[in-house]
């Protein structure tokens, strides 16, 4: 493998990439109020107000939707567009798609109870919002904030029409704790570089907002879209099915586990995760996914319902908090450590608003031209179809293109051994992989999480051997081996000595198992040992190059590393494969 290092590559790189200072832009909380506009006197006055649905895919805590409807005599239409990008539809898999399409169900559902309906339409939503204004000439349009910059394009071109017809647009901070423009404000004009430098910021700000009450859709004056609408857009009755947007099954449904999208469901799912949450605060412990990752019972994770805004955040942070009080009773302060992962959302949030090339290496001024190798033969569809000869690696792709799901502990074993513990390949492949397969694929938090575990963008190296190691970490998060027979079922009869390394079964036992490597199951792709020794003299070179770079992106501290990584006190051994 050209693994080599050349000292140029990386002054070059530190050169273009460090010396990049983040731009300081307007806030994108806008609020365009309507003014007197010469069109508006040529269109229909009956007025109207628009919530916008993108994410936050909910009733609660919905600050967007309190603005729209606070005048109760006009029309008020509740819509969501596909345009084939909002809410991360432009590459996404089937059990995303179905989960978006189920939310979107859910709030139709839930429209309905009160007369109303969720508009489900399909095309650009500066042209239907144009429409609705020469309908209806409606006055407003209110949407949550979606602080990414992939979304700005779209955004910039629905304020650009309000603008020129007179409407109203009005933009509300509720997808995130803090609004990602206040804290680079109050970080002097960049983004905070370390996760406690994140800390410290939002401290300084304060705590974030509790929820905003809820609505009382009993009153309100639902629209409805004149039948012009029906012949100049594809305009859905009811919620669509995946297969409806082209979007297919592509494997066979193993699925063990069905994710069910929608605002009453995370509602569901967030009081059973808080019933977990109090036995750990009980137990004077937290963060109960990270004490005891359980890889085979029901999932307690909220991610999907958060990142699709099914779940608010502020609702489940301060759920928290006040559960917490309630157990300590003002014994012990909270303050953010019981929220910690939630504040990691809130971090690579913050670091992609400014940065339109987060989630790629070229142009992106906090990420490392590591030079990572091209992939070879079919090395890539592999890992991505769960072929490795890595039993631990293969389970964990194959359950995330049935299932959408991962814990974080297994993605990061499947994202190390892709990059700087194994195949030491880029970890763009695999952060497309997961954009598209992940139901909570978020651009800037799957980027910035990928970014880490490759060390690309928070260089405070780890050694290669203490990356996760695909056998060692399997062995200790799920010792009896049933995780890799449910997903990996040619391996159902391998005794549990040999479930993590099948290599060395010797070949009556293969045999009894009816699992001969080579004909039944892959050899392993690569000699991992090998590997992780090439691939640490890698990294240590690439530390001895940066060690005198200028201030940058890095983990915290070592604990931080640790923790995040899933690594245990004391550094184990890699495992050899031959
Ligand atoms: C390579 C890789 C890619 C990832 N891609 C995504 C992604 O696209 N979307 C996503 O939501 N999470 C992503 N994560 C983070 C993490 O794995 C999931 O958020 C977590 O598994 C969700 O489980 P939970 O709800 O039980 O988390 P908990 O530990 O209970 O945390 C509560 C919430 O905090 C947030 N959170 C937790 N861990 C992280 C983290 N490391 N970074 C940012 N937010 C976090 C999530 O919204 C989560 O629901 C990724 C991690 C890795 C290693």
């Amino acid at each position: 493998m050209p693994l080599k290092l050349t000292s140029q590559q990386f002054t070059r790189s530190r050169l273009n990439r460090f010396g990049f200072s983040f731009g300081i832009e307007l806030s994108r909380n806008s609020c365009f109020e309507p003014s007197r506009h010469p069109v508006l006197n040529s269109v229909k006055m009956l007025g109207g107000s628009i919530l916008w649905f993108r994410h936050g895919l909910r009733l609660h805590d919905n600050p967007a939707l309190r603005n729209a409807v606070n005048d109760r005599s006009m029309p008020f239409f509740p819509i969501f567009v596909f345009d084939g990008e909002t809410a991360g539809t432009k590459v996404v898999g089937y059990n995303r798609m179905r989960y978006l399409l189920e939310a979107l169900n859910d709030l139709d559902n839930q429209f309905r109870q009160y007369g109303g309906r969720l508009h489900m339409i399909k095309g650009k939503p500066a042209d239907v919002f144009r429409r609705l204004w020469e309908e209806f000439g409606i006055s407003k349009v209110s949407f949550e904030q979606d602080c990414e910059p992939i979304w700005r394009d779209r955004d910039e071109s629905v304020r650009a029409t309000c603008k020129e017809v007179g409407v109203g647009c009005y933009e509300f901070v509720s997808h995130t704790l803090w609004d990602p423009d206040t804290v680079i404000r109050v970080n002097g004009g960049i983004p905070p570089l370390t996760y406690q430098m994140f800390l410290h910021t939002v401290a300084i700000i304060g705590d974030p907002p509790r929820p905003v009450d809820d609505v009382d859709l009993g009153l309100i004056n639902f629209g409805v879209l004149p039948d012009s609408f029906y012949k100049e857009f594809e305009v859905f009755d009811k919620a669509p099915k995946p297969e409806d947007l082209g979007v297919f099954l592509e494997n066979e449904d193993i699925r063990m586990i069905r994710w069910v999208g929608g605002e009453r469901a995370a509602l569901a799912q967030m009081e059973q995760r808080l019933a977990v949450e109090h036995e750990t605060f009980c137990k004077g412990s937290y963060l109960p996914t990270h004490g005891s990752p359980d890889l085979l019972g029901p999932p307690i994770s909220l991610s999907p319902a958060l990142r699709f805004g099914c779940l608010s955040v502020r609702k489940f942070y301060w759920s928290l908090q006040d559960l917490f009080q309630r157990v300590h009773q003002g014994r012990l302060s909270s303050s953010q450590f019981i929220a910690g992962q939630l504040i990691w959302r809130e971090y690579f949030y913050t670091m992609s608003v400014n940065n339109s090339s987060y989630a790629q290496m070229e142009g992106n001024p906090i990420c490392l031209d590591v030079p990572w190798r091209q992939p070879q033969a079919d090395e890539l569809q592999r890992w991505k179809e769960g072929r490795t000869g890595f039993p631990f690696i293969d389970a964990a792709m194959r359950q995330l293109r049935t299932e959408g799901w991962l814990h974080h502990a297994v993605r990061n074993t499947v994202a190390s051994f892709l990059t700087r513990g194994t195949l030491w390949l880029s970890w763009e492949h695999g952060l497309k992989h997961f954009l598209k397969y992940l139901l909570d694929a978020d651009w800037s938090v799957c980027a910035g999480n990928w970014m880490w575990v490759s060390s690309s963008a928070f260089e405070a190296l780890l050694d290669s051997g203490e990356c996760a190691c695909p056998v060692r970490l399997g062995q200790r998060l799920e010792p009896s081996g049933q995780y890799v027979r449910r997903y990996v079922p040619e391996l159902t009869n391998m005794p549990d000595k040999y479930i993590y390394e099948p290599w060395k079964a010797p070949m009556e036992v293969q045999q009894r198992a009816g699992c001969v490597l080579g004909r039944d199951y892959p050899p392993p792709i690569v000699d991992h040992l090998e590997a992780a020794v090439r691939n640490r003299s890698a990294m240590q070179e690439l530390r001895r190059i940066l060690d005198k770079a200028q201030p940058h992106c890095c983990p915290s501290s070592e604990e931080e590393i640790r923790q995040f990584m899933w690594l245990q006190d004391v550094p184990q051994p890699d495992v050899a494969t031959s």
